[in-house]
């Protein structure tokens, strides 16, 4: 049998690994140049002014943009149900509540028609998640934020790089933009994250709040009376900062952003392809030319193709294939259901998109071996 096949593998090049052994020897372990450069570098990505700050994760990210915006307790937050828990966490750190609306029936993006229906006096702020990495209806969403006086914060752990209506995902006006490099993400620090923001109120608060409440702002070198070593707290912050051994990654696998997505782009064509005339239904295309990042290959199993959904992953692990599902829809978890009393039926689109989805292996290092190999897993479990 050949060697198994997982479901995600990072792409990790010499590159990344001499500048990694260039920071062990540098004695700059924690937070120092090449996080500075990796902020310069994603900030010239996004490019349009923004502002990039680092993060030690996405979640840590989503707590600061919230904290930022001044999400606070009691306050309600719209987000979807179909997503990793991490968007609705964040929530619950400032002793707020989201809100879930249902999906879209056509793709895993929040359904823009029942937002809002869902917003209340308490309503701050809303929540998109590019699931996947196809772009959610951002005009409809910033159109109902500003016309309802609500911030918008992106959660686009999948969606680098994504554009919609032609721009890259980070240069829209929303008032935040999170990235996740968690190790299964399109581009990887092992785990990391990134605030973008084009607001210099927001991204001073995030900056401070990433690392304990510290602030350097009273001192100015040259005028300042205080010495070097000296800072004020002004808040009870958080530590959230990326350390010079995750930029070192960072820096390298962010020059690779685009030829990764091509990549990428170039196997969903070819499961596309492979996939055309079984009982599958296949992931949702951006439109009209906007780039999908294609994080996950997410497709859905249709209810006459004679397999359970839970069986197909099972047959394909028994294949040597790993499989995963995106997502677990969060009204069905203990916790969110307990608290929020909220029944499966509440969501019927993440209901259905959770019990048919299965997200097939992709990622860079695989090869068209590989993909006819889950082809070929796949005719064989479903009997074609
Ligand atoms: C991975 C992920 C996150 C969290 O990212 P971390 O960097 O692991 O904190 C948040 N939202 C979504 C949709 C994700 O998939």
């Amino acid at each position: 049998m050949p060697k198994f096949l997982p479901f995600a593998l990072p792409d990790i090049g010499e590159d990344e690994i001499n500048e990694v052994v260039n920071s062990l020897r540098s004695g700059w372990l924690t937070t120092g140049p090449k996080t500075k450069q990796f902020e310069a570098d994603f900030a010239a990505f996004i490019g349009e002014d923004a502002e990039a700050i680092s993060v030690n994760s996405a979640t840590a990210g989503l707590h600061l943009a919230l904290e930022s915006i001044g999400i606070e307790a009691g306050d309600e937050v719209i987000t979807t149900p179909y997503t990793f828990t991490a968007t609705a966490e964040v929530v619950r750190y400032l002793g707020a509540h989201p809100v879930f609306v249902d999906i879209s029936s056509d793709n895993f993006n929040i359904d823009v028609t029942k937002i809002e229906a869902a917003i209340t006096p308490k309503t701050k702020a809303i929540v998109p998640v590019h699931v996947a990495g196809l772009s959610c209806d951002m005009a409809a969403i910033l159109s109902i934020a500003k016309k309802h006086g609500l911030r918008v914060v992106e959660d686009a752990a999948h969606a680098l790089p994504t554009t919609c209506g032609g721009k890259l995902i980070g240069r829209l006006d929303s008032d935040i933009v999170v990235y996740s490099f968690y190790a299964t993400k399109t581009i990887t620090t092992g785990e990391g994250g990134m605030v973008v923001t084009r607001n210099p109120e927001l991204a001073k608060r995030c900056r401070v709040m990433r690392l304990h409440g510290m602030s350097r702002d009273a001192f100015d070198r040259y005028t300042s009376t205080k010495p070097a070593w000296h800072y004020d707290i002004i808040a009870p912050g958080f530590k959230y900062n990326l350390t010079d051994i995750a930029s070192s990654i960072g820096i390298h696998q962010l020059k690779k952003a685009w030829t990764f997505q091509q990549k990428r782009q170039q196997m969903a064509e070819f499961y596309d392809k492979h996939l055309a005339d079984l009982p599958i239904i296949l992931p949702p295309h951006s439109q009209n030319g906007d780039v999908h990042a294609w994080h996950l290959y997410a497709i859905r199993l249709q209810q006459d193709c004679g397999v359970s959904r839970n069986d197909f992953i099972q047959c394909m692990s028994d294949n040597g294939i790993g499989c995963s599902v995106h997502f677990i829809p969060l009204h069905i978890q203990p916790y969110w259901r307990d608290t929020y009393n909220l029944k499966p039926a509440d969501y019927p689109n993440a209901l259905a998109a959770y019990e048919s989805e299965v997200s097939l292996p992709l990622y860079t290092k695989m090869t068209t071996d590989d993909q006819e190999r889950v082809v070929a897993a796949i005719r064989a479990v479903l009997g074609r």
